[in-house]
């Protein structure tokens, strides 16, 4: 329920809520307060909601008016479970306490002894009597639980006089001080805003003087003089008397937890979090009980289930004569909850009963406060608990089977993101390390390993009777260092955001990666990294934490991923739901078997350039690339297509039975050529005395002035894609040869090649006619080679320029299928170059410009669209066009989702995203659902 379909009555809550930063301004003295005239600021409906003695004005489903804490009171008080009574001051005052000038209005305020009549005749105590003291805590709490918020106050309504009748009702003075102590300082702290070191400091004086360790052991002598110390100050830093009369106290407290509301951290958290400002909080005002009164009194919390792991185990903390915060202050160590079955059997087996009927009635695991006030137990919050992603899963799956709640609700309880944390070795939680520097968490999972500094050296160091772990480590990484990224177990870069060639690959691969690490000083020349002071040279070992960004010094033990029974039944249920079929992006064998086990239902894209860069083969494509004639190119393309076809074989024998698009060659050539420079230096240092010096010379010459030909002002629009197949159809007709025989020879040895040729950049109809025309061609002679009639393959394109989208009618006359290459296509329709983006875009997103770097998530409104109309034009002229999406997006939960309104096939994603990609296709399938369901009601 959001607070706009809240009932209102009045008038005053009509007036659109204002946001923060105008909060501000209008809370200035004379401006809103004299606008708005006092009969626009009757009572909101109603402003105190009451819980205690079984029963509640409000429930669970009014957060938003309640807030978390106030909705869970309530809650627990309606279901009959024990809590101290106590009433709610809605958020809806919060926001007319701004409207009228940082005020309570006179009606609201002036119910105030009403509202503690509630307590005072369930507890049979009065708020200020001497006699018989009422002491109250005032505690804040919002719809969403933040940090910022003002603390609680406890032991409120305390001063002389009521302390001496809470001393002789306690029949224990040194308990009546403290308590008077601690309010004191609470107040002057968290009301007052005093520091805290301000207060601790008395105390540790007066410790000092006496000899003593512990707060403990202080007298009521010592105590009544900390007090009045503690007074001393607080009159000295206000100017004003500690405020002795009750109400006072109570009316200060309350309008402090309001203006917390608008503190810098709070407001900056919230801002981080997306929470809107004008949610307002609450304020919870509630009969103290005391957990501090003796051996049979106590406070504790817990969780219904293990947060961590998620077990089904009883699990928490407490204290024995101890008050509120004591147990989480860490000032004495609590004990395990099971000790509670000794010290109080009767009150422990309670807690058990009343917090397992708390989590069935909330079907989820509760985070609970309790305090037990001589032998008897009164719970003081229940919310839902917080957990890490592996417990999350075990709940949610436990609760099935447990039938609590239903298989959708558990798939929702799960962000498919956070799975990226049990897919990748993480270091061991019980292993002690040193942070020695921080980048940015580019690739998730962890690694130790000998840093190298080229590609190579690391190549070299990972294979062949070396073998050992490697960490590349480089200034920033590009197409060449993709080998010696692959020999690697974990990459780091001091340049480069999240975006960046290593961030992207590494993720592609599944390896940790921590990018743009500026501490880093990477010396390739001297063979060192320098983070400070610290020197770590070639073969020393260091470890990345790709989670975090970490770089630490020395070896971490790690933790291998594993896919527990309860995320394989979780995955299953998702297969169930969802409608979206998921694929991979696998360039190998390797990972396609990888992507396989995560579930992936084919490949979405195979990239056939990354094939090109081995040690073996760049010579050759370079060959290719500085031929003269078409002659001279086939020639070195005869000799690619082994090896190409030996690719083609391993993959579409992983991927048995399942399809493979492929895609024809893309980057643009000169990124296999090497850089100007190199040419240049070895030019340099060949030797004159050399018998092919001549030769030599004259190739090396060559390549450079092919370098200089196939130099591009922009190479991203430049002669790449299909333009390459157009121009050199012997490419084309070579990786289509590859491709085919490889699917004929699997075929004929018992498995099932399903290949799809996919055919990149196209823009015009015609550009994808010419490519079809050459692929076509060599299909039908390589059939007839193989006399391979029942072959089964299919012709499509990528839609990546935005000229394929909106012409996308005419382009599948000629496409069995269209594949959405997002990264392109957002470059292409937002014009942000890839490679340079990286720069502004951080800008962009801190600055709300953009709310999302759009290369990570799917610019709905913008690219979107293409998307969507390149879609429905396609489906227009062929109804059975088979869509899916290839680019980083494929992996991303956000962008799922749309894919799904759109309507496509499939998507497309890293193998390590897969598992996440299938539970978020399920949750747009169940979103989607849910909708319609309330529609139609
Ligand atoms: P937080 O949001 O920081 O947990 P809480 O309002 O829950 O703040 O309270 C802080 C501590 O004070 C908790 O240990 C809580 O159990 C205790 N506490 C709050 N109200 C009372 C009360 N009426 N009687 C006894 N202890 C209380
Ligand atoms: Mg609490
Ligand atoms: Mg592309």
């Amino acid at each position: 329920m959001s607070k706009k379909s809240a009932p209102k009555k009045t008038s005053a809550t009509k007036t659109p809520a204002k946001k923060t930063a105008t909060q501000k301004t209008t809370v200035k003295k004379g401006t809103a307060a004299a606008g708005i005239k006092k009969s626009k600021l009757s009572t909101p409906n109603p402003p105190y909601f009451y819980f205690g003695g079984g029963k509640a004005d409000g429930h669970a489903g009014m957060k938003d008016v309640l807030g978390g804490k106030g909705a869970g009171l309530a809650e627990m008080s309606k279901v009959g479970v024990p809590v101290p009574p106590g009433f709610t001051i809605t958020t809806e005052v919060c926001t007319l306490f701004y409207e009228n000038g940082m005020k309570i209005p006179d009606d609201i305020d002036n119910e105030l002894s009403k509202a503690m009549g509630h307590i005072e005749k369930i507890t049979g105590k009065k708020f200020g009597d001497p006699a018989n003291p009422l002491l109250v805590s005032v505690r804040s709490g919002a719809k969403f639980s933040m940090p910022g918020m003002m603390d609680t106050v406890l032991n409120l309504g305390l001063n002389k006089e009521t302390l001496e009748g809470f001393a002789k009702l306690s029949g224990d003075e040194r308990f009546a001080c403290d308590s008077y102590r601690r309010f004191v300082q609470m107040f002057g702290n968290v009301v007052l805003g005093i520091d805290k070191e301000t207060f601790e400091e008395v105390i540790e004086a007066k410790k000092q003087a006496r000899k003593i360790k512990h707060d403990s052991s202080l007298q009521v002598e010592d105590l009544n003089d900390i007090i009045k110390k503690y007074k001393h100050i607080i009159k000295k830093k206000t100017g004003e008397d500690f405020p002795d009369d009750p109400y006072q106290q109570l009316r200060m407290s309350r309008d402090a937890v309001f203006r917390s509301w608008n503190n810098p951290r709070a407001i900056s958290y919230r801002k981080l979090n997306n929470i809107p400002g004008n949610l307002g909080t609450a304020v919870n005002v509630q009969a103290m009980v005391f957990g501090n009164m003796g051996n049979n009194s106590g406070t504790g919390v817990g969780f219904t289930r293990n947060p961590a792991t998620g077990e089904k185990e009883f699990y928490g903390e407490y204290l024995l004569n101890a008050q509120g915060e004591d147990v989480v202050a860490g000032i004495r160590t609590p004990q395990p909850i099971k000790d509670l079955k000794n010290d109080m059997p009767v009150v422990f087996d309670q807690l058990r009963k009343i917090t397992s009927q708390l989590e069935k009635h909330y079907r989820d695991v509760q985070d609970f406060e309790f305090t037990v006030e001589n032998g008897k137990l009164y719970m003081l919050q229940t919310r839902t608990g917080k957990r890490t992603v592996q417990a999350a899963l075990k709940i949610a799956v436990d609760m099935v089977k447990e039938k609590l709640i239903t298989k959708e609700e558990a798939l929702m309880r799960i962000e498919p993101s956070a799975l990226d944390q049990l897919l990748h070795p993480r270091l061991d939680p019980a292993a002690k390390y040193e942070v020695i520097a921080k980048g940015l968490p580019a690739s998730p999972g962890a690694a130790s390993g000998v840093v190298y500094f080229t590609s190579e050296e690391a190549v070299e160091a990972a294979t062949a009777g070396k073998g050992k772990k490697v960490i590349l480590v480089r200034q920033e990484t590009n197409p060449d260092d993709i080998e010696g990224m692959h020999a690697s177990v974990g990459i780091l870069t001091s340049r480069g955001g999240m975006t960046s060639h290593a961030a992207v690959v590494a993720r592609g691969m599944g390896k940790c990666c921590v990018a743009g690490c500026e501490a880093a000083r990477v010396r390739v020349d001297k063979k060192q990294l320098q983070i400070g002071k610290l020197i770590i040279k070639e073969g020393e070992v260091i470890t990345l934490n790709g989670s975090t960004g970490e770089v630490i010094i020395g070896d971490v033990a790690t933790i291998e991923p594993e896919l527990s029974g309860e995320f394989a039944a979780l995955m299953e249920w998702a297969d169930e739901i969802r409608h979206l079929r998921v694929r991979t992006n696998a360039d190998t064998p390797h990972d396609a078997i990888q992507a396989r086990k995560y579930g992936a239902e084919g490949i979405g894209l195979c990239r056939t350039e990354h094939m090109f860069f081995s040690e073996e083969r760049l010579p050759i494509v370079q060959e290719m690339i500085l031929a003269d004639s078409p002659e001279e190119r086939m020639n070195a393309l005869d000799k690619l297509l082994p090896f190409q076809k030996e690719d083609f074989k391993g993959i579409f024998e992983a991927m048995d039975g399942l399809p493979v698009t492929i895609r024809t060659l893309d980057p643009p050539l000169h990124e296999f050529l090497p850089e100007k420079g190199e040419i240049e230096k070895r030019i340099k240092e060949l030797d004159k005395a050399d018998e092919e010096y001549d030769e030599k010379l004259n190739r090396l010459k060559k390549t450079l002035l092919r370098i200089e030909e196939l130099k591009e002002v922009n190479p991203m629009l430049g002669h790449r894609g299909c333009r390459l197949g157009v121009v050199y159809p012997e490419i084309t007709e070579m990786q289509a040869r590859a491709i085919i025989e490889a699917a004929c020879e699997v075929n004929k040895a018992g498995k099932k090649a399903i290949p799809e040729i996919m055919i990149p950049l196209v823009g015009h109809v015609n550009e994808l006619r010419n490519q079809r025309e050459v692929v076509e061609r060599i299909v039908n002679e390589t059939k007839a080679k193989y006399n391979a009639r029942k072959l089964t393959y299919s012709i499509g394109t990528m839609i990546e320029i935005p000229r394929a989208a909106l012409t996308a009618n005419e382009i599948a006359t000629e496409a069995e299928f269209f594949s959405f290459g997002t990264n392109d296509l957002t470059q292409m329709s937002m014009g942000f170059s890839r490679d340079d983006a990286g720069k502004f875009l951080r800008y962009y997103v801190d600055k709300g410009i953009l709310p999302k770097d759009p290369f990570i998530s799917l610019d709905q409104e913008g690219v979107g669209q293409l998307v969507q109309m390149g879609t429905d034009r396609g489906r227009a002229t062929k109804p059975d066009l088979k869509v899916g999406i290839c680019g980083e997006h494929g992996g991303d939960p956000d962008s799922i989702a749309f894919c799904h309104k759109v309507g496509l096939n499939y998507v497309s994603c890293s193998p390590f995203r897969v598992p996440i990609a299938r539970l978020a296709a399920a949750q747009a399938t169940i979103m989607e659902k849910q909708k319609t369901s309330e529609r139609d009601k």
